[in-house]
Order: C-alpha cells, then sequence, then structure tokens
C-alpha cells in the first residue's frame, strides 16, 4: 500500500512544504496534526495564537481536500506518549513512512528522535526536511565549523552559498491525488484552557495562505521599496504584518524571499533599498533558526552569553505589572504594551524599545519579558522572540552592547514624531502638543487619568550600565 503521513506542525501549508512534496511522491497521503495543549502550554502560547493556527488549520483542510488528502487530528493529551500515540495511528492506517519539516527548539528535537525510534523498531520510516528555513541548520558556518553568532557574518557567509547555488525556490503547488477511503476530522474551533480572543483581533488575521499571499502581494507593490524609510515609524504600515503567518508556516521564507526578488529584478543583495533590506529580516528570522538549533541553552532560556546570568536582575513586581499593562507613564512603551494586549502583535522597533526599558530601565530579568510576549504574541516563536530578547537585554548573540541603552523619549521623538501611534492607543494624551506627547507635563499641568513615569530614565540607565559592569569578564 506504502501509504505516506505528512505530520504538519509549524508548516501549515500546501505549497513549498517539502514533507508533503516528497510524500505525495512517494504514495497515498494522509495528513495529520497533533491537537495537545501541552504543546502549546509548553511555551506558554498566547490565546490568540492558539486560535490562529486553529483557524489556518480549518483553512489548510479545506486545501488538503481539493487535494484529495484527508486531515486526520491526534488526539494526544500527554506529550511524552506522542511517540507512542503516533506509531498507533501509523498502524491503524497501514503508515510506511512519516514526513515533517524540521523544528529546531530543543524540545521539538527530542520529540522528533523519540518518535524516530518509536517509529523505526517497527519499520516506519521518518524523515524530516529543512522546510521551513531557507537553509539547514548546520549548512552555513565559520571556517571554524562552528554556528555564526554575528548576524552580519551569517548574512555574508549565506550570500556566498546564493551567489554559487542560487537563491532557494519555492516548490510547486502539489498535484490532487486519487481520493482515499478515509474522511477527514472536524477541526475545533477552539482548545481546552485556551480562551477565543475577540472578534476584533481575529479580524485584523485572517486566516488561510489565500489571506497570507494577498498580504504579501499587497506589502510587496506598495510598501517594500520604501521598507528602509517607512519599517521603524510605527503609525505607518511600513512592515508587512506577516510573522504570525510564518511563525505557523502558512507562508514560507522561500516564498518571501521569492516574491521579494521579482520584485527587484531578481536581486536580494542590491537593487531596491527597500527589497534589500526587508530580505535582511527574513535572513534574521533564519539567523535566529540557526542559532536555536545550535545552541539548546537558547530553548532552556539560560543567557546565551553565560556571564550575563549573574546580571542582579530587580525583583520588582509592581514595575512589572505596570509595564505589562501599559501604565509605566513613559509614552511609547505603554502605547506599544497597549497595542500588543489589543492586537496581539508589536511593531518591531516597539519590541526593542519596550524590552529595553524594561530589562534596562526596570532592570527585570528579560525572562519576565520574554514570557509575556509569548503570552500574548500572535506570532510567538521561540528563536525569534528570545533573539529579540536577549539581543535588547545585552545577553544575546550578536546584542546591543549593554552601554548603549535605547532613550524612549528620543525614540519616540525620532520613531513616532507627531505622536500620531501615541495618540491612537493613550486618548488620554491626545490634547498634549507634538512635544509634550513624548514626555507628558508633570503636576498641575499632567494629563489626568494617566501615570507619572515610574522611574527615572537618567539614573536607571546609570544603574543598568552599573549592573553590567559588576559582572566577572567573559572567559
Ligand atoms: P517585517 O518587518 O515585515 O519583516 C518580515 C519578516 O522578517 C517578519 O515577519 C519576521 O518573520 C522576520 N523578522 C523581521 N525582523 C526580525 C527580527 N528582528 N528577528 C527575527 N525575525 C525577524 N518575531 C517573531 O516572529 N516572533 C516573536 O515572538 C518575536 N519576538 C520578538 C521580541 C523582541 C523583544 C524583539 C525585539 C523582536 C521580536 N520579533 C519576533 C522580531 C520582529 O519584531 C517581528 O518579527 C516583526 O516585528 C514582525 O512584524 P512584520 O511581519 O511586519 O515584520
Amino acid at each position: 500500500m506504502n501509504r505516506q503521513l505528512v505530520w504538519l506542525r509549524s508548516d501549515l501549508r500546501c505549497a513549498d512544504n517539502p514533507a508533503l512534496h516528497t510524500a505525495l511522491a512517494k504514495g497515498p497521503v494522509i495528513a495529520c496534526f497533533v491537537l495537545s495543549p501541552a504543546q502549546w502550554q509548553q511555551h506558554d502560547d498566547a490565546a490568540c495564537k492558539v486560535d490562529f493556527w486553529l483557524r489556518n488549520l480549518t483553512a489548510l483542510q479545506v486545501e488538503l481536500a481539493a487535494l484529495n488528502i484527508p486531515l486526520k487530528l491526534l488526539d494526544c493529551p500527554l506529550w511524552q506518549d506522542l511517540p507512542s500515540a503516533l506509531l498507533c495511528f501509523c498502524q491503524q492506517h497501514e503508515i510506511s513512512a512519516v514526513h515533517v519539516n524540521h523544528e529546531y527548539p530543543v524540545n521539538e528535537q527530542t520529540r522528533d528522535a523519540r518518535c524516530a525510534e518509536a517509529l523505526g523498531q517497527h519499520g516506519i520510516g521518518f524523515y524530516p526536511q529543512h522546510g521551513n528555513a531557507l537553509a539547514a541548520p548546520g549548512s552555513v558556518l565559520t571556517n571554524a565549523g562552528g554556528v555564526f553568532k554575528v548576524f552580519s557574518q551569517f548574512r555574508k557567509c549565506l550570500f556566498k552559498h546564493w551567489e554559487i547555488s542560487g537563491t532557494p525556490t519555492p516548490l510547486p503547488y502539489p498535484q490532487a491525488q486519487a481520493p482515499l477511503p478515509i474522511s477527514s476530522d472536524a477541526v475545533p474551533s477552539q482548545v481546552a484552557g485556551f480562551a477565543k480572543p475577540s472578534q476584533a483581533l481575529i479580524d485584523l488575521w485572517p486566516a488561510g495562505s489565500a489571506a497570507a499571499h494577498e498580504r504579501l502581494r499587497q506589502f510587496t507593490e506598495q510598501h517594500l521599496h520604501a521598507y528602509k524609510d517607512q519599517r521603524d515609524l510605527p503609525a505607518l504600515p511600513g512592515t508587512s504584518q506577516l510573522s504570525a503567518y510564518l511563525v505557523a508556516g502558512v507562508l514560507s521564507l522561500r516564498q518571501c524571499l521569492y516574491s521579494a526578488q521579482m520584485a527587484n529584478q531578481g536581486h536580494y543583495a542590491d537593487g531596491s533599498a527597500g527589497a534589500v533590506h526587508w530580505i535582511s529580516e527574513l535572513i534574521w528570522r533564519e539567523f535566529y533558526l540557526h542559532i536555536t538549533a545550535g545552541y539548546p541553552r537558547v530553548s532552556r532560556h539560560r543567557a546565551f552569553r553565560p556571564e550575563t546570568e549573574l546580571v542582579a536582575w530587580r525583583d520588582a513586581p509592581d514595575d512589572l505589572a505596570a509595564w505589562q499593562q501599559g501604565r509605566t507613564g513613559v509614552p511609547i512603551v505603554d502605547a506599544a504594551m497597549r497595542q500588543l494586549l489589543a492586537t496581539g502583535w508589536m511593531h518591531n522597533r516597539l519590541r526593542m524599545i519596550s524590552a529595553m526599558f524594561l530589562t534596562k530601565n526596570l532592570l527585570i530579568d528579560w525572562r519576565e519579558g520574554e514570557r509575556w510576549f509569548m503570552q500574548h504574541l500572535i506570532d510567538g516563536d521561540l528563536a525569534a522572540n528570545n533573539g529579540g530578547w536577549q539581543w535588547s537585554a545585552s545577553t544575546g548573540t550578536d546584542a546591543a552592547p549593554y552601554f548603549r541603552v535605547f532613550n524612549p523619549v528620543s525614540q519616540s521623538q525620532r520613531n513616532d514624531p507627531d505622536g500620531a501611534f501615541i495618540r491612537h492607543w493613550l486618548p488620554e494624551l491626545n490634547s498634549l502638543d507634538n512635544k509634550a506627547i513624548h514626555q507628558p507635563p508633570q503636576g498641575l499641568f499632567a494629563p489626568s487619568g494617566y501615570p507619572a513615569p515610574i522611574v527615572d530614565l537618567a539614573s536607571s540607565r546609570e544603574r543598568a550600565i552599573a549592573a553590567f559592569q559588576a559582572l566577572p569578564k567573559a572567559s
């Protein structure tokens, strides 16, 4: 019978899906998705992210049905039981091989190794592919054979590979197979323990590959070439807002790279500055995937630079709560945090500003912020989130130097000059002029209903620098 199973995980797409492509070339295909709250609980995933994935799974089921591929759901309440549950499923459906696209955090790698072993003992093959990356982790290495720790060197090496073998191109859309006598399972609209988000949030993130490709098309046609100039301005729609689709694998990095190249006469390193810059951001995602695959301690939420484990972080629950709820008294930080709570997404410049504020001005452990972001982001992703937090906290690979602390007020003046973004999220500051909006007056003229700053920016900056200077030197 030679039946093949495609085990879908963070690759919820039919197009450019190497696992699906290979399986279809080998025999009749069934697809499955493991529906277990544990897979989301282990990463503290946001309810809006789980909802987004379920909606995308529903849309994918329709696409798979058009290819005559049934989608089965595997119920596995206990994560450690997955190898035996998968084996049982394979035996029940007479599967001879399982195809997946790699996931790189350490728990996922361990899970796959255990599944491969359990299946292998019964003669069922397990075939992983690097379908969500631009290049297989382990294939872009320093001359000494190590994983790059510096982004610019990583990108340079990746470009060298591309000069020789060309950029990776997306696989063609698969052809329908002959129908199988197997019915699909209905995808639930909710998973236990994860509340349904508001309809307003759901409407911001339409599900399915058609919606994702439409977003990509609109971005490349309308915003790509201005990306370099507009990407830091949160009041403008200057970035693609594709991260949630990339994290769920509704879109692949290859498809994004291909679209940007097509809009730039095939170039990736020159031509349109906007396109080149956007491709660089795609490569940041790739860089953190390679870091996660190469350094298991990242998945364990350990500091990338071990000496920074000794930073004397403050235990300040009230300050943490004020940051989480957007009540710090620093408008750009509060507007950012409220954008996160309302939309499940935050602009990249604001992620950097709010993360630096938490880790430097409030001197609170980056892991608190990392967890809060995961609990609220629709695009929560271990590799990118950990990378971003460790960059901001100066504990990570190629991170911001500890003495270069963002001043949130000057960041605000530069990137939201007329305060349009702040006004949108903090209507209580609407009456302030374009100067005062970045640093509201205190005392008699303080805007009502808005808190005074919970920290002095200048002295807290000095405190953070001192905390890093007190660390033992890296060996
Ligand atoms: P665009 O500007 O259009 O960029 C295109 C794509 O490139 C993004 O969709 C994303 O996949 C990738 N990308 C862009 N910048 C980065 C970056 N710095 N690191 C990694 N990939 C990048 N990104 C996530 O996908 N998930 C997260 O959980 C996440 N957490 C972050 C936490 C912090 C503290 C910081 C500083 C950054 C984080 N990022 C995260 C990276 C980045 O902020 C988002 O990818 C970006 O804001 C998504 O918006 P966009 O799709 O409009 O990006």
